[in-house]
Formats: structure tokens, C-alpha cells, sequence
């Protein structure tokens, strides 16, 4: 086991991998950008060492510091968090040349998924339902209008280098398609510096779906269930829930196993969450994130399996000691994203929290690194806490929710919490009825 670990990240996951380190009795260390000397991760931390101005691109991003941190205090191992450099390949490369372990997959597995279109021809072969559309990358108009044809309209022009929806363009008809070609890769050529795009039939009303899997590299994957992100904005997922209000046991287990043995057979090592949407009862592969997720915590708690200390030990070396068979499905728990934003317009709300009451009891996690007094810095992610509720019953569950919502006080800056006052209370909410446009359609009434 590690004795010594850097968190190259900051907010409430910075706080999450510390909390499991210290579980492990590992010594931590935190880096920060001079906007940050106040954080909750570094004040907690046994060392902190700053890394440079707000500006991530200066901090949180630059490997050249970030390595100059693990020399200086002699950190075996780095935790990336989610974002920032956690998919990365090329970072876990380079501390894996100083001898530093990067607490993730291997590096080929982040390069492959990092790219959409080798992703989902290396799933495929592996025998993970895809959504249909065109075989690799299209570079010829003619070609692709051909494709389209078969796999037949709407389809969706996407980017290979593509993330959080950026390069992603809908031909709804065949005279379309030029266009969206085209916005497609120009978009995805200023973002990521990569134009290649691939063609997929346009799913109408399907819910985002994702498999939890735990892999050793040794052989040995298991799946930990589904969270159901349908509730999105933006394709920024809001609300997340496990299990799915859509699936019974039985559909669980069947795209569980295979999303296991898949990984199993890959050489899979550390945490990863297979992302699909799913409509009139099928499965249909979209990504695959190689890293923890915003969203883990509902995982946790259905599960009662702590996914930080699992990557650490495997990062460690250590072989996955859970069995399928172990993997226990208990009640129902719902993560609300708190943003610092406004809760109608969705803009940035940065600044100082001035009196700060999370709620507390019984099923009911805050996962956050503000306090009363906290100033939000303006540079980065407006996520500053997440609640987590689990009950019995998804009955239980929501009852639950709307009572710590109602405890929950952020007074200073706006926060996303007035909206989800109103979506618990809302039928199809309640019913379990939404699927990825559910959302955008409500705020849009
Ligand atoms: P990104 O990496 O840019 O977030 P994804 O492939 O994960 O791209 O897709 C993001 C979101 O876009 C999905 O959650 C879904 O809402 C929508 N989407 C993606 N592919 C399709 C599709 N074939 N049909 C309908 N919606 C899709």
C-alpha cells in the first residue's frame, strides 16, 4: 500500500479521495492554485503545495508542477479526481516514467476511450451493444449521406474527440446533412484540434443509463449496478438515481454481466463507468469514462462499497478481493447536483457564502468543501456540494430528499437547491417518468 499520496484535483472530490486516504491510513498531500489556499482539502491535508494562479491551465492542469509537488514531497501515487487531468493519457504516462503510480487505468485504456470512435469499436468487438451508425469515422459527404440512408433519419453527426456535447450535430432530415457535416467538424476542430466525426441514429426519447464496473487488470471485473442520469441540462447531468426507476433485476444482470466480462476480458484496471442510453428496452453504448464519477456516491451507498479505497488498493497492485456474488443491492438513493448558479437562468453565482446549515440524519450524505464564511472562487466548476440520500424504498427515498432540501441553508450566493424543491414534487419525478429531455422541456414551460 501507498504511504504517501498527492490529490491532484480540488472542491468536494479533493475532500472525498482524502477522506478514503486518511480511511487507509495514507498520508496526503494536496496541491492548490493560489486561489485555493483556503480550501477544505488543503487545510485537511498532512502537506499542501501551491501550484500556481486561478487560471487551471496555470494550476490544475500544469504536469510540470504537479510533478515538481510529488518530488518535493515524495507522493508515490496521484489521485486525478474527475475532470481537470484524470483522462489524460498522456499524465499518467509521464508519472508513470518518474515512477509515480497514476491511480486510474492504464494509459492505453484512457487513450482508446478518449477517442469515441476507437472506443466504440473496441466495445463492439467486445461484444457491447453500440448504437447503430457508421462503421469508424465518415471523411466523404457522399459516403456519409449513403450511411445515413441506411441507418435512416434523424442521425447525429458527432465528433470523436467530442465531450460535454461540444461537436455534436442532429441532421433531422437528409438536406441537413451537409450542414451538420460541416458545423460538426468545425466545432470539433477549434475545440479539440481534431475534426473527425462519425454518424449515429438519433435516439428520440431514450434515458442515459451507465454501468458501474471495478476491474484488477488481472482478470477479474465486477459490475456495481446502474445510476440512471437521464435529468440533464446541457447534457450536464443534474440528477442521478440507482437503481433505475426503468429496470428490473433481471435487465440489470443481463447488461451488468456483459459490461463485466467486456472488461474482464479487456484487462480493465480501476473504477470505470460504461455509459449507454436506453430505449424501448434496449442498450445502446454511447462512452465510457475511465475515471471515478460526480456521481459515484449513489453507487455507494445502494452498494455499501467505498469505490475510492477500491482504486487505491488496485492502483496498489491489489487484486479485486469482491466477488459478483458480494455485491449487494440495498434500497434506493437520488444525488442532487448543487451548483453555485442562478436557479432560473442557470448563470454563475460565485462570491461569499455568508451562513451555511447542510442538512444531516439518517440516509443523508453532503459531499462538499464549502463552510460559512467560504468565498467561491469564480475560475472553475460551479459545483460546490452534492446530497446524497438513500432510503429503503425510492418511496422512502424522496420523502427523505424533500426533507433535507428543506433543511439545506446557503445564504450569500444563488444555488441550484429551488430547483430541486420543485422537482421532487413533481409527478413525473415522482413516478419515475422522465427521460433525457425531460428536463429542458420542463424549464422550458
Ligand atoms: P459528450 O462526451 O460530448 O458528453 P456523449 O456521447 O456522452 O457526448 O453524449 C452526450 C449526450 O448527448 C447524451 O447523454 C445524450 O443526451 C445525447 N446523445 C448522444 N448520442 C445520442 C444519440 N445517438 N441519440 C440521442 N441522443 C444522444
Amino acid at each position: 500500500m501507498f504511504n504517501k499520496i498527492l490529490i491532484a484535483n480540488r472542491g468536494e472530490i479533493a475532500l472525498r479521495i482524502l477522506r478514503a486516504a486518511k480511511e487507509l491510513g495514507i498520508q496526503t498531500v494536496a496541491v492548490h492554485s493560489t486561489a485555493d489556499q483556503d480550501a477544505m482539502h488543503v487545510r485537511l491535508a498532512d502537506e499542501s503545495v501551491c501550484i500556481g494562479p486561478p487560471p487551471a491551465a496555470q494550476s490544475y492542469l500544469n504536469i510540470p508542477e504537479i510533478l515538481a509537488a510529488c518530488e518535493i514531497t515524495g507522493a508515490e501515487a496521484v489521485h486525478p479526481g474527475y475532470g481537470f487531468l484524470s483522462e489524460n493519457a498522456r499524465f499518467a504516462e509521464i508519472l508513470e516514467a518518474h515512477n509515480i503510480t497514476f491511480i486510474g487505468p492504464k494509459s492505453e485504456h484512457i487513450r482508446v476511450m478518449g477517442d469515441k470512435i476507437a472506443a466504440k469499436d473496441t466495445v463492439k468487438k467486445l461484444g457491447i451493444p453500440v448504437v447503430p451508425g457508421s462503421d469508424g469515422g465518415v471523411t466523404d459527404d457522399d459516403e456519409a449521406a449513403k450511411v445515413a440512408e441506411e441507418i435512416g433519419y434523424p442521425v447525429l453527426v458527432k465528433a470523436s474527440a467530442g465531450g460535454g456535447g461540444r461537436g455534436m450535430k442532429l441532421a433531422k432530415t437528409a438536406a441537413d446533412l451537409s450542414n451538420a457535416l460541416q458545423s460538426a467538424r468545425s466545432e470539433a476542430k477549434a475545440a479539440f484540434g481534431d475534426d473527425a466525426v462519425y454518424l449515429e441514429k438519433y435516439l428520440e426519447k431514450p434515458r442515459h443509463i451507465e454501468i458501474q464496473i471495478l476491474g484488477d487488470g488481472q482478470g477479474n471485473a465486477i459490475h456495481l449496478g446502474e445510476r440512471d442520469c437521464s435529468l440533464q441540462r446541457r447534457h450536464q447531468k443534474v440528477w442521478e438515481e440507482a437503481p433505475s426507476p426503468a429496470l428490473n433485476n433481471e435487465q440489470r444482470n443481463r447488461i451488468g454481466g456483459v459490461v463485466a466480462k467486456a472488461m474482464a476480458d479487456l484487462g480493465y484496471s480501476g473504477v470505470g463507468t460504461i455509459e449507454f442510453l436506453y430505449e424501448d428496452g434496449e442498450f445502446y453504448f454511447i462512452e465510457m469514462n475511465t475515471r471515478l464519477q460526480v456521481e459515484h456516491p449513489v453507487t455507494e451507498a445502494i452498494t455499501g462499497i467505498d469505490l475510492v479505497h477500491e482504486q487505491i488498493r488496485i492502483a496498489a497492485g491489489g487484486r479485486l478481493t469482491l466477488k459478483q456474488e458480494d455485491v449487494e443491492f440495498s434500497g434506493h438513493a437520488i444525488e442532487c447536483r448543487i451548483n453555485a448558479e442562478d436557479p432560473a437562468t442557470f448563470a454563475p453565482s460565485p462570491g461569499r457564502i455568508t451562513y451555511y446549515h447542510p442538512p444531516g440524519g439518517l440516509g443523508t450524505r453532503v459531499d462538499s468543501a464549502v463552510y460559512q464564511g467560504y468565498l467561491v472562487p469564480p475560475h472553475y466548476d460551479s459545483l460546490i456540494g452534492k446530497l446524497i440520500v438513500h432510503g429503503r424504498s425510492r418511496v422512502e427515498c424522496m420523502m427523505r430528499l424533500r426533507r433535507a432540501l428543506g433543511e439545506y441553508v446557503v445564504d450569500g450566493i444563488k444555488t441550484t437547491i429551488p430547483l430541486f424543491v420543485e422537482l421532487v414534487d413533481n409527478p413525473d419525478i415522482a413516478n419515475g417518468m422522465y427521460d433525457i429531455h425531460w428536463l429542458e422541456k420542463h424549464l422550458d414551460l
